[in-house]
């Protein structure tokens, strides 16, 4: 069950006696898809080492905005086992998945050439086969065309990753005395990808996701699932229905439909067959997708940034919302400091007089002079205030300011400890994915987190 996470401020160093003292929201986040076994993590990218590995720095800046929770994607056999490893040098944080990608699913194919157990994203081969699959459709890719399946290499891929989820369920360590942490959470990253036929052609995606399906539903304890699917809707229900039924009753601990780009329609379908959707980056591009995120029912959302990839970019139509953010937060400062100045104005006025009273009833000498200059200070200093705010304001103005950066971003050449990475997404980045869903949907923050929150740990268990 989710608890509500509140911080009082205290109010004992700032708040005057009189004020009430306030509840401020601390947002707390899951993400729910981050690639974080792609070497790009570990400063690796297309195969060369371009700066060190600061894994830990990405995990600390999740920390501190308050994203505890890090479920990270398998999509082959390598980055599952990454992804497990990964959970247990980072236990009660760091949760995996195990699956197999449509993107990496070409290992089902007669001709595929290395052992499906060497690499990561499969379908390039080469350089780019170290990473996780990338978000979003490639028109600059051939389509693979005849590439079948083989049965038998199918069969021998399939004991493996049976085994591989065997072992990691018994080899789960625990984090307290009295809580197991179950490391695998979810089975996947599993579906179909018609938008990215050029990394596995149709038949062999439809192969490689029903026969894991059908390992899915078999598993004596189920797990849920962690699913993708891209411009494939009917065929992807269709398999999912084959696997647990038309109602999907056969799916005792349900799934996410990860990275949802879809139409309305395909969204109210997955959410009456008791699926969740899961929002990035990629699901903010076109005033569609919003209208399709305004529609995502609260109690079927859960977040992610799917780093490295699917950041939001201000091209995209889910940016407004938070620049509209960023707007009214900064309305809400300047209120609240012109309040505190108000106050601060009327306390220091008071005071004057009680000075002035003193003065006059120990120093009957005393010149009206004297106590002015005493006050005036104090007045300079508060007539700073509108024009540092006109300077703001104007800063603000600037369009690569409209959104600040909560870390410094450096291109990967300029590397530095403690910074992000230009063009490389990571899961602190999640709070702008709550703030987009909470303006998208008219709600608050705080209901967007905390719905998101209690999906996730009621469907992964990640909260135990
Ligand atoms: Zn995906």
């Amino acid at each position: 069950m989710a608890e509500p996470n509140t911080n009082q401020s205290n109010g004992v160093s700032t708040t005057p006696k009189n004020t009430p003292p306030t509840t401020t929201y601390t947002p707390r986040y899951i993400d729910i898809g981050i690639n974080l076994a792609d070497p790009i993590f570990r400063g690796r990218y297309h195969g060369k080492s371009r700066h060190p590995d600061d894994l830990k720095g990405v995990v600390g800046r999740a920390i501190e905005v308050g994203c505890s929770k890090l479920i990270v994607t398998g999509s082959s056999f390598k980055s599952s086992r990454d992804a497990l490893k990964l959970a247990k040098e980072f236990p009660g944080t760091v949760f995996a998945t195990a699956g197999i990608h449509p993107c990496s699913s070409s290992i089902f194919s007669s001709t595929h050439h290395k052992h499906h157990d060497e690499s990561q994203s499969e379908g390039e081969g080469g350089e780019e086969a170290e990473h996780t699959p990338a978000c979003g459709p490639d028109p600059t890719k051939p389509i693979l065309d005849g590439d079948g399946v083989d049965h038998a290499r199918s069969t021998k891929i399939m004991t493996d990753l049976a085994d591989l989820i065997t072992q990691a369920r018994s080899n789960s360590t625990t984090t307290t005395s009295n809580s197991p942490a179950a490391e695998l959470v979810a089975f996947g990253e599993f579906g179909l990808d018609y938008d990215r036929l050029h990394y596995c052609s149709k038949e062999v995606q439809l192969h490689s996701f029903a026969a894991q399906l059908q390992l899915a539903a078999s598993l004596t304890l189920q797990l849920p699932l962690f699913l993708h699917s891209r411009a494939a809707h009917a065929d992807f229900v269709r398999l999912l229905q084959e696997a647990f039924g038309p109602r999907l009753e056969r799916l005792e601990k349900g799934g996410v439909v990860h990275s949802f780009t879809g139409t309305a329609e395909e969204m109210r379908e997955l959410m009456g067959l008791g699926l969740y959707i899961g929002i990035n980056g990629c699901s903010f591009k076109t005033v569609e997708n919003c209208e399709v995120v305004r529609e995502v029912r609260l109690d079927r959302l859960m977040i992610e940034t799917d780093g490295p990839w699917c950041e939001v970019r201000p091209t995209h139509e889910g940016w407004r919302y938070l620049v509209e953010w960023e707007v009214k937060a900064k309305a809400e400062a300047e209120a609240a400091a012109a309040a505190a100045a108000a106050v601060a104005a009327e306390a220091e006025t008071a005071a004057a007089a009680a000075a002035e009273a003193e003065a006059a009833a120990s120093d009957p000498t005393a010149t009206p002079g004297a106590e002015g200059e005493a006050v005036k200070p104090g007045r300079r200093q508060r007539q700073k205030k509108p024009q540092q705010q006109q300077q703001q304001a104007k800063k603000n103005q600037k369009k690569e300011s409209e959104v600040p950066e909560r870390y410094k971003v450096v291109k990967k050449e300029k590397w530095e400890e403690g910074a992000m990475v230009k063009g490389r997404n990571e899961p602190c980045t999640i709070e702008r994915i709550a703030k987009i869903v909470a303006g998208i949907k008219g709600v608050s923050v705080e209901e967007v987190c905390e719905a998101a929150w209690a999906n996730t740990v009621k469907v992964f268990g990640v909260d135990s």
